[in-house]
């Protein structure tokens, strides 16, 4: 699987030549990739209106033809010579126009156009930079590469004037190939050989966590476990990083069990419900809410406390410093929801793996949904996606994402839907007097959880589901 990982970097020897070096190449790449893509769009157009001109060309021909065949079939039939003069006189007309036409303003346009493109398509976009520009050839094969592919995406939205034609801005990264950066250790530091004999030095960050899960991840590169692929280097901030991409080979070592499935209930009582599709009794409850809503009192009476002393301190120094501590705390508190969220999507896929499950069902949740699934502030649920699914594809679990409709009204055991079914919000109870669950309490989440792993109803966008076509 392909993954990306954020690495500050610094040059140690030569350094003015290094980032003099990079800030060249950096411009004249955003250069060439905006005048390739005004190359290639040119071409197009230009392609389009040949086609275009072509056509309409051959249809008015062929309009007239057409006609002309017609008053010649009306000559034979008519017996007047009256009658006969007056289509004689329609069919010197149109021989007349037919003759314009076949030397008309179109084709010449389209001749034109023509003589155009044959000339600008001798030299192709390669050999089009080369000529314009002063870039290593590594630099012009990704951004050949970059240029087609934005442009192939681009296009048709484009034409249809729903967007513009891209602009490669100022800090715009540069692109470079994966196969040019080699990564060794030297006296307990990881360095980064590059091109132009460049050597960058990689800063690992204060924070001791991130900074060790760094290490192992360029200890796997070095080990040759971790493929490079072609990244990018830009400048943040004053600093250099480079974003590194890898393919990191998925591990399939542990046996899972053929169509067993994990689903997943999000909720406000308890963060996450999982089960199994094909048993009953594997279940578990991930966080208790509790926990949380005790960190959340105490972060937000500190967020009041401080907005409070911020009111009170009129300028100056003081109020500077409160106004730092202020941001520094949303900091935190952004924090806290991404913790919460690792902590969840962790022990998911722990779950799934520890229970040889191939899949991991999820509720397909538009952003106002969302907002019903956690009392945290600032919880994202596409991140927590982000988390799960970038778990599981490590241990070779598939996550997909099902339709919400009905998954905490229906009954997991027998399937029966009426109303009422779940009259407190803990607890679900069937009225389907068949069932085995008839008129028991069963843990509402639990129900959510197991509809989840059973459905089979995957969809990948709001307009699928029949949940939105009711609400
Ligand atoms: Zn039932």
């Amino acid at each position: 699987m392909i993954t990306a990982r954020k690495v500050k970097l610094t040059i140690t020897e030569n350094r003015e030549d290094g980032y003099n070096f990079i800030h060249n190449e950096l411009r004249e790449q955003n250069q060439a990739l905006n005048m390739a893509m005004n190359h290639l769009y040119f071409n197009y157009v230009a392609r389009e209106k040949i086609k275009l001109a072509d056509e309409t060309h051959k249809i008015k021909l062929a309009e007239d033809q057409g006609y002309l065949d017609q008053k010649y079939t009306e000559l034979k039939e008519v017996k007047t010579d009256k009658k006969k003069q007056n289509i004689r006189k329609s069919i010197q007309a149109a021989k007349k126009r037919l003759e314009t036409l076949r030397k008309a303003e179109n084709k010449q346009v389209a001749e034109k156009f023509k003589e155009i493109i044959a000339a600008s398509e001798k030299t192709n976009l390669r050999d089009f930079i080369t000529d314009n520009f002063n870039l290593t050839s590594d630099t012009k094969d990704r951004l050949t590469q970059k240029v087609s592919a934005d442009f192939k995406n681009d296009i048709v939205d484009v034409l249809r004037g729903e967007r513009t034609l891209r602009r490669y801005k100022k800090g715009n990264p540069l692109y470079i190939r994966g196969r040019n950066l080699t990564f060794y250790i030297k006296d307990e530091e990881y360095y980064i050989k590059w091109m132009k004999s460049i050597v960058f030095k990689c800063v690992l960050g204060v924070k001791k966590q991130n900074s060790l899960e760094l290490q192992k991840t360029l200890d796997k590169v070095i080990e040759g476990k971790y493929k490079v692929c072609d990244s990018s280097i830009e400048f943040k901030q004053n600093s250099l990083i480079l974003n590194l991409t890898l393919n990191i080979p998925v591990c399939n070592s542990f046996d899972k069990v053929e169509g067993r499935v994990v689903g997943v209930d999000l909720g406000m009582k308890i963060p996450a419900y999982v089960t199994l599709n094909d048993s009953d009794y594997i279940r578990r409850a991930i966080g208790s809410i509790d926990d949380f809503l005790k960190v959340r009192t105490q972060m937000q009476s500190r967020r009041r406390n401080l907005q409070r002393a911020l009111k009170s301190t009129k300028g100056g120094k003081g109020r500077e410093k409160k106004l730092k501590a202020l941001n520094q705390f949303e900091v935190k508190e952004k924090n806290f929801a991404k913790t919460y969220n690792n902590f969840i999507s962790s022990n998911i896929v722990k779950f799934a793996s520890d229970n040889k499950a191939k899949q991991i069902n999820m509720e397909f949740l538009s952003l106002s949904e969302t907002q019903n699934k956690s009392v945290l502030r600032n919880w994202s649920y596409y991140q927590l996606q982000q988390m799960i699914e970038y778990k599981a594809n490590r241990v070779g679990i598939k996550v997909k994402y099902v339709d919400p409709y009905h998954t905490s009204q229906i009954c997991s055991k027998c399937g029966h839907y009426e109303e009422g079914q779940r009259e407190k919000q803990e607890v679900f109870i069937c009225k389907n007097p068949e069932c085995k669950n008839f008129n028991i309490e069963v843990n509402a989440d639990y129900n959510a959880s197991r509809n989840i792993a059973k459905s089979n109803k995957y969809i990948t966008k709001k307009e699928e589901s029949e949940y939105y076509k009711i609400n």
